[in-house]
């Protein structure tokens, strides 16, 4: 059996669920496949918003309606019949969202309440195509992740249980793929007593590969607006090359370093079983595309990975003694209480750095936390590059005109942080 992952950009418009239907029925093939799908175009960004203005007790009627008219706009273009149930269905949803949104209470917990608003977008456009897949004769099940993807409550970054997960796929899935396709959410999953947990920003990726993993699918695809795994970001690059192979090993280290086209935490189940990855343009999906597998090649083309957004900060002892193992630990510590990640880090005699994705709320509750044993400064709106398998064209490449802040290098990797 297969697994397709859709993004996003493949379900922000009628056209685009149209094609998927042609994707499915021209590449599914005769194969048991299981598609994932995101919320359509930016409506993760979308219900970030709304719910922030609700949990604030702001007015969020417009940016609400704005999201919902959106929907409305795509299923009326996909189902003209008034009559369709599938109006019914989205209308009871719409509903269903603003009835949560009323209900947020002021002293909520931020984290889980965010969970069980955006996560509706997965909903949204999960029950829009098994509903269309359904009228183009591609028989289909709607299957609910929250119901198969259990994790704990951590909540906006959910931990997977893959025990009881796999159980529960291995029990209902096998048998129903067997009589049509499936079609489920991506970045959702489900707490033991019934909430609504969500697997980080672009979590689906994760999620197909865990769906992939428990069912030993022979091959997973993510169908994505470029033409497979690129050495650099066309929006910041000119001249790109795609890798027609590459090792789960260079992806995974790609992907840690910030390259956004796959979610970091999507490798590892799919090597551990060997299942290869396929990225895949939906725009182009007779195209090679690049395939993810155990492999080795002895020269790859540099890879240029841009954050944005950084922010570095540096943590100095106050009385001119070094930084020991000990004040280290205080440092760590503190960063994995407040789940923040560190993208690089340096010390020296008498300061320790680190650059991190920028989050003022945390940093502040960070200089909480530490100030009585380190003077700490930070800088702002920062960007990390990093080329894998550099040479000497691709410094220069990278170095002309910046600034920069911090530079590190091992045999592979070259960093720098630059205003
Ligand atoms: N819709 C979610 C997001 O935009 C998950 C995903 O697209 O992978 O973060
Ligand atoms: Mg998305």
């Amino acid at each position: 059996m297969k697994v397709y992952k859709f993004g996003g950009a493949s379900v922000k418009s009628a056209e685009a669920f149209r094609n998927i239907a042609h994707i499915v029925r021209t590449y599914g093939g005769k194969e048991q496949l299981l598609l994932v799908v995101s919320a359509m175009g930016k409506t993760t960004n979308a219900l970030e918003q709304i719910f922030d203005l609700a949990y604030n007790q702001q007015n969020f009627e417009s940016s609400y309606l704005q999201s919902i008219t959106y929907h409305q706009e795509v299923l009326q273009e996909l189902f003209p019949s008034k009559s369709h149930p599938v109006h019914e269905r989205l209308e009871q949803l719409f509903l269903q969202l603003k009835y949560e949104l009323q209900r947020i209470s002021p002293g909520a917990n931020y984290d889980k309440s965010y969970d069980q608003i955006v996560s509706f977008g997965e909903i949204f456009s999960s029950t829009i195509l098994h509903y269309f897949l359904q009228e183009q004769a591609l028989p289909n099940i709607w299957v609910d992740s929250r119901k198969y993807i259990q994790t704990d409550s951590n909540w906006r970054e959910g931990r997977v249980d893959w025990n009881w997960t796999e159980r529960l796929i291995k029990r209902d899935l096998p048998a129903v793929l067997e009589q049509q396709l499936v079609v489920t959410q991506g970045f959702l999953g489900g707490t033991t007593n019934g909430f609504t947990t969500t697997l980080g920003r672009e979590g689906s990726d994760f999620s197909a590969a865990i769906f992939a993993y428990c069912l030993d699918a022979t091959e997973m695809c993510i169908w994505k607006d470029v033409a497979g795994l690129l050495n650099a970001d066309p929006k910041y690059f000119k001249d790109t090359v795609r890798y027609p192979e590459i090792s789960y090993q260079e992806t995974v280290e790609m992907a840690y370093y910030g390259a956004s086209v796959i979610h970091p935490k999507t490798i590892k189940p799919l090597a551990n079983k060997q299942i290869p990855l396929y990225v895949k343009s939906f725009l182009d999906p007779a195209a090679a595309g690049t395939k993810i597998c155990d492999c080795r090649f002895e020269k790859l083309a540099p890879a240029y990975i841009i954050k944005e957004d950084q922010c570095l900060v540096s943590f100095s002892v106050k009385d001119f003694t070094f930084i020991s193992e000990q004040s280290l630990g205080a440092i760590f510590n503190a960063l994995s209480e407040l789940r923040i990640k560190i993208n690089l880090m340096q010390n020296s005699a008498i300061s320790f750095s680190i650059c991190t994705d920028f989050n003022q709320e945390r940093i502040q509750r960070l200089i909480q936390t530490l100030h009585d044993q380190f003077v700490i400064y930070y800088n702002t709106g920062l960007r990390l590059f990093t080329i894998k398998n550099y040479d000497s064209d691709s410094l220069n490449n990278i170095l002309a005109g910046k600034e920069v802040l911090l530079e590190q290098r091992t045999r592979n990797t070259f960093q720098i942080i630059c205003r």
